[in-house]
């Protein structure tokens, strides 16, 4: 048992988090401060980022905004990025994205961390120098949904030489939708490439996958490079092969890293630099620490970091940090075996998969719009319940 107020801190606003605001709205305990410590005013919805870049839906239609969420659930919202933890003095280092300046760094009671995983610049100069002056960086995503439209600009005046280098969901999700969106909206003529790192195309999916994703690619005239990059300079990306490929718009979505900030935290962290959580979504170092999306590290049930992941945490992190505030039993989260996975080749079509399952077509890619809307939908109906 606890006496008095005691403070839950939320990191980031990622998708488990959502839905521990959306539960916090419908009952908040009233000796429970809450305060969520995040850049923006929105949570950027990545499942719908290549539909924006197709022109499918605007910037504003995949954010849920959490200024509204918040306040429902009596929530403080501190507009800032978390720096550094100090997980024995259980506190947060934070630096400010808003106009309110960052003073003391902030205490906690009980700390849950969703912020994500990071595409570390240094890292990436290491590995190909010139990378982070040149490249169009998919992380953090909301930079990335800035600069696009300044890609539509160019792309009006001259046809453009594109390339993605990654093929996994996200990089091939892009792709795609660049493609479908300088052909509709821009002049003819532009070229797209997939640079894939060396892999198989959609190397983590099924082979029965591969070969439609491989279909798809050849049937929109785009070139696919097995090969990996090495750096870049002003219009060229250097190639392993030693080639160079003239480029306007190199776009990154390579495999992302865990924040460089948990380093030195204290917290147990995973080989990758990940929060090593436990079947709780907890700490396996510090209980009153939880974890979960792309920034944690299941230490008992390792699992693909993906969004579909990150939304299943939802639920049972909820549970564990009210229960974890109660002194009441946590309970296990068991992640799914297979998730549904829906990759957009542009707007209308899509390849569904599930497992060794595999189909594709126009109801595939509404299947994925509507199930992505109701997402967005689902929190904005939570933040205007509470207010109405
Ligand atoms: C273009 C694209 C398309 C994708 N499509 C899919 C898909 O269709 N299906 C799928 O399953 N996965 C998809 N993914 C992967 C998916 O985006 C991630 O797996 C998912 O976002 C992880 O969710 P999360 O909750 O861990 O973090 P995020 O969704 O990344 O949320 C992190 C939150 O933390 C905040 N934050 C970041 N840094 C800090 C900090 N230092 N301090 C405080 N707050 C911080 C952010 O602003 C954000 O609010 C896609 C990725 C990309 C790039």
């Amino acid at each position: 048992m606890h006496h008095g107020i005691r403070k839950l801190l939320l990191l980031g606003a990622g998708h488990a988090h959502v839905h521990v605001l959306a539960q916090l709205a419908q009952h908040r305990p009233a000796d429970l401060d809450v305060t969520l410590l995040t850049p923006f005013g929105y949570q950027t919805y990545s499942g719908m980022t290549p539909g924006f870049v197709a022109g499918h839906y605007t910037e504003a239609e995949c954010q849920i905004p959490l200024e509204p969420l918040a306040r429902a659930a009596g929530v403080r919202w501190v507009q800032g990025r978390c720096t550094g933890i100090d997980a024995t003095a259980r506190r947060v280092q934070w630096a400010a994205t808003g106009t309110a300046p960052a003073d003391a760094a902030l205490p906690y009671d009980l700390l849950s961390i969703d912020t994500g995983a990071v595409l570390d610049r240094r890292r990436l100069d290491a590995d190909m120098p010139g990378v982070s002056a040149h490249a169009l960086i998919v992380r953090p995503i909301e930079g990335f949904a800035k600069l696009w439209p300044q890609v539509l600009e160019m792309a009006r005046s001259r046809p453009l030489s594109a390339a993605v280098i990654g093929s996994g969901a996200a990089g091939l999700e892009l792709l795609f939708a660049a493609e479908h969106a300088l052909r509709t909206q821009c002049l003819p003529g532009s070229q797209f490439t997939l640079v894939t790192g060396g892999a198989d195309v959609a190397g983590n999916y099924p082979p029965g996958v591969q070969a439609r994703v491989l279909q798809q690619l050849k049937r929109r005239g785009i070139t696919v490079l097995r090969d990996s990059c090495t750096g870049m300079e002003a219009g060229a990306v250097q190639l392993g092969s030693g080639a160079t490929l003239a480029c306007d718009v190199p776009i990154l979505a390579i495999g992302t890293h865990a924040p460089p900030w948990l380093q030195g935290s204290g917290l147990a962290l995973a080989e990758t630099g990940h929060v090593l959580v436990n079947a709780h979504q907890q700490s396996t170092s510090h209980p009153e620490v939880f974890a979960a999306g792309d920034v944690a590290s299941r230490a008992d049930a390792p699992h693909p970091k993906s969004g579909v992941y990150a939304v299943r945490a939802g639920p049972p992190l909820a549970h564990n940090l009210m229960a974890a505030h109660h002194g009441k039993p946590l309970k296990p989260h068991h992640p799914p075996k297979h998730t549904l996975n829906l990759l957009s080749c542009g707007p209308g079509h899509a390849i569904a998969s599930y497992g060794p399952l595999h189909a594709q077509g126009a109801w595939a890619w509404r299947w994925k719009d509507r199930i992505d809307r109701g997402f967005v939908a689902k929190y904005l109906r939570a933040a205007s319940a509470q207010a109405g």
